[in-house]
């Protein structure tokens, strides 16, 4: 990092504190990891100056030799990992994905039904603000309010109402696993495709501790950089030759240049981690983890969405025990050290710019080595803090004591 502080110290000493405020915060955002030394190596490397549009073998500039090994090699590990016949590995983004997915299987306001935003589902699934919500006609599944928990039943009589051309499953803030196979037999049932956006439980997935929506599906998306620990980007993966075409050509020229060849390099790192037996050890742990501080958060007196967790997340309802809202306790938290989003929850009777509640991960933390016995500790933590949120003093010990936990646990950069 020497030529950088050279060259730019405004820059160098931003990073470095961002490198800083990594190392001393518990980061419990749902979505977000921390990448090996290989992954970003890779990132950083050469392949930024290379332009390649195209696919492997059939580019628009010259020099692409070297390129396409990289490429390749992503495409076949990707296909291994998730047992899957075509992949894609250039969107930038997990939105770019699901552009370049919707434009491969759909016309122009065809009808979509995806989980709405308020229940767990994500902003490209149909949210007005979004492409998503303007290029096509979008409807919404949720929730049913007794279990928390996707009211298939109820997706069922709407997707019979509605007849979408497609259905969309996946979630950003939904605690439990997810049944593909009833998806796929409802979108069967009413004459729909089905995709699944995997964004979330990709290294789930990867690891065998959760369906594989591949085996369903007719399209599959996904984000590389959350629990499948990779650069930031997307991916797209079907086991239908002609809707694998589609993808191709709605992909580039459809919606992107050049590919980001630094972060296809990075990405075939990340695969490779996944392939590894050490990395099912680690989701069994995050999963572990998890399960662990909802059990804990339970005890403690409060209500967890769904009563639990099946995966990585779990939302707790902040509002009806200590009486804050979601966007407060964010920000309370974040004054001890401890980051995590507010998070709406089924029938929040908050605006979701404020919500009731707060979603909490293990991924990164998991990554950093904490286990079983730090997730009691940090249950306890949260607790103290939201209980007493006017007490600098203990707000003051608290923040001591996560830095404490995280300096006992470095980051390896
Ligand atoms: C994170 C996420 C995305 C979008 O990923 P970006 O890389 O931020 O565009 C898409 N779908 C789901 C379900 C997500 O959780």
């Amino acid at each position: 990092m020497s030529e950088l502080k050279n060259i730019d110290l405004e820059i160098f000493e931003a990073i470095e504190k961002e490198k800083e405020r990594q190392q001393n915060h518990l980061e419990l955002i749902a979505s977000e990891n921390f990448v090996s030394k290989a992954v970003l190596e890779a990132q950083g490397s050469v392949l930024t100056n290379k332009y390649a549009e195209g696919y492997s073998g059939k580019r628009y500039y010259g020099g692409c030799e070297y390129i396409d090994q990289v490429e390749d090699i992503a495409k076949e590990r990707l296909k291994k990992l998730f047992n899957v016949k075509y992949v894609n590995v250039q969107p930038h983004s997990g939105s770019q994905a699901n552009m370049g997915a919707y434009r491969a299987i759909l016309q122009a306001n065809d009808k979509i039904l995806g989980m709405a935003l308020d229940h767990g589902g994500h902003l490209t699934h149909g949210y007005k603000l979004s492409f998503s919500g303007q290029d096509y006609q979008s409807y919404f599944y949720g929730v049913s309010s007794d279990t928390e928990t996707i009211d298939y039943d109820e997706l069922e009589r709407l997707a019979r109402e509605i007849k979408p051309r497609l259905i969309v499953a996946g979630a950003s803030a939904y605690p439990r696993e997810i049944n593909f196979k009833r998806f796929k037999e409802i979108a069967d049932k009413v004459g729909a495709l089905l995709m699944v956006d995997m964004a979330h439980i990709a290294g789930l997935v990867a690891a065998g501790l959760h369906q594989n929506p591949c085996d369903y599906a007719d399209i599959v998306t996904s984000t590389t950089h959350k629990t499948l620990r990779g650069p930031r980007g997307g991916i797209i993966l079907t086991n239908n030759e002609e809707i694998a075409k589609k993808v191709d050509k709605n992909v580039f020229p459809g919606i992107q240049g050049g590919p980001l060849m630094h972060v296809i390099g990075a990405k075939a790192v990340a695969f490779k981690e996944a392939l590894s037996d050490d990395f099912i050890e680690y989701q069994k742990c995050v999963i572990k983890n998890c399960k662990v501080l909802a059990d804990t958060f339970i005890k403690l007196g409060y209500h967890v969405i769904s009563n639990g967790t099946d995966n990585h997340l779990l939302l707790l309802d902040v509002k009806s025990k200590v009486g804050l809202n979601g966007k407060q306790a964010e920000a309370l938290l974040g004054k001890v050290n401890i980051t995590v989003n507010k998070n709406t929850i089924p029938n929040d009777t908050e605006k979701p710019f404020l919500a009731s509640g707060i979603r909490i991960g293990t991924p990164a933390i998991t990554t950093r080595g904490f286990n079983e016995e730090d997730m009691v500790k940090i249950a306890h933590l949260i607790d103290r803090a939201l209980s007493n949120f006017e007490d600098e003093k203990v707000l003051d010990e608290i923040k001591i004591e996560v830095i404490k936990m995280c300096k006992e646990k470095p980051l390896n950069y």
